[in-house]
């Protein structure tokens, strides 16, 4: 049985494309499966719609969300309810081509436990290419893990991948990172990323901003060591300049007037110290995050049968 995991935040004009495109690309390799749309808070009439086509086809099942949550934590909830031996994770605008899965599945039948989709070129505006393109370097550098550069959350793995990917606690979810973590064989495939099937992107700035953030301090201690080796650096050089000071006053009789050096120095260290706080009060957001152990998500209602 294959199960399919598509997040859905106020895409009710391309829910009827989405269902038959899905159905027909499942059904190709297999008649067993089940599609569970999460509907993350959603203000239009997605609920509806979804709900239509889970009326037409009970395959198609809906969670729906007490307010929005935000697209990884959708995913993680239509996880923790798909039934399959297989299971996919896709989103909702038809940005990954749901005909690719047959493909997917081919290759896990190659021995493979995960297949992950690598976006080859993305019909994107150049700023967000090129902030895409230079996020995934720095993640693959820092990250303490090996995630894949320009991989989303298309994919499609078994159901003890799934299963070892529910085990982890956090709150501040970065599905392609907890993927890579469990590790087993995974399996990378280039697909060329479609634009968007109808609508604007339903991902702000600041959501983009927040997932980033995820992925870097979630996965890495980089940034903290890099404050300490930048802390050495400046440590040294003051070192280095109180000496040659302390030779200028009694070698060469010259008492420093240094009033704009003081100045620039106090600014430019006060800087660097609020940047460092502001990276260690990253971590400490997510610590804060975790101790609350509030829930994931509220689910308002569900239609899994
Ligand atoms: N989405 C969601 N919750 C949100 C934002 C987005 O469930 O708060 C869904 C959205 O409906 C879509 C998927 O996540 O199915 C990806 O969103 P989007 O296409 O806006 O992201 P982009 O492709 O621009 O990164
Ligand atoms: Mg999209």
């Amino acid at each position: 049985m294959i199960s399919v995991v598509i997040p859905i935040y106020n895409e009710d004009k391309l829910i009827d494309e989405l269902f038959s495109r899905t159905k027909e690309s499942i059904s190709l390799f297999s008649e067993d499966f089940e599609i569970i749309c999460v509907d993350d808070g959603s203000n239009d009439r997605s609920l509806e719609k979804l709900l239509e086509c889970h009326h037409q086809d009970n395959r198609f099942k809906v969670i729906s969300f007490s307010r929005n949550f935000g697209h990884q934590t959708a995913i993680f909830a239509g996880l923790s309810y798909a039934k399959g031996d297989y299971i996919g994770i896709m989103d909702g605008d038809l940005q990954d081509p749901p005909e690719l899965f047959a493909t997917f599945f081919e290759k896990l039948k190659e021995g493979y436990d995960i297949v992950y989709g690598v976006r080859k070129k993305r019909k994107e505006s150049f700023p967000k290419k090129f902030s895409y393109w230079l996020y995934y370097r720095i993640l693959s550098i820092t990250s303490d893990i090996k995630i894949p550069i320009d991989s989303g959350d298309f994919s499609l793995f078994t159901r003890k991948v799934r299963d070892h990917m529910l085990e982890t606690n956090e709150h501040n979810l970065f599905i392609r990172g907890i993927r890579s973590w469990v590790g087993f064989r995974q399996a990378p495939f280039e697909y060329e990323r479609s634009p968007r099937h109808h609508g604007q992107p339903k991902y702000s700035l600041n959501k983009l901003k927040k997932l980033a953030a995820d992925g870097l301090f979630g996965y890495s201690h980089v940034p903290i060591k890099l404050l300490g080796r930048a802390g050495t650096v400046i440590i040294l050089l003051c070192l280095l300049y109180s000496i040659y000071t302390v030779y200028e006053k009694y070698f060469l009789g010259i008492t420093p007037k240094g009033f704009t050096t003081l100045i620039i120095a106090i600014f430019f260290f006060s800087g660097v110290q609020l940047v460092s706080l502001r990276v260690i009060g990253e971590y400490v957001v997510r610590i804060h995050d975790e101790v609350k152990k509030r829930p994931r998500f509220i689910i308002k209602e569900k239609h899994l049968d």
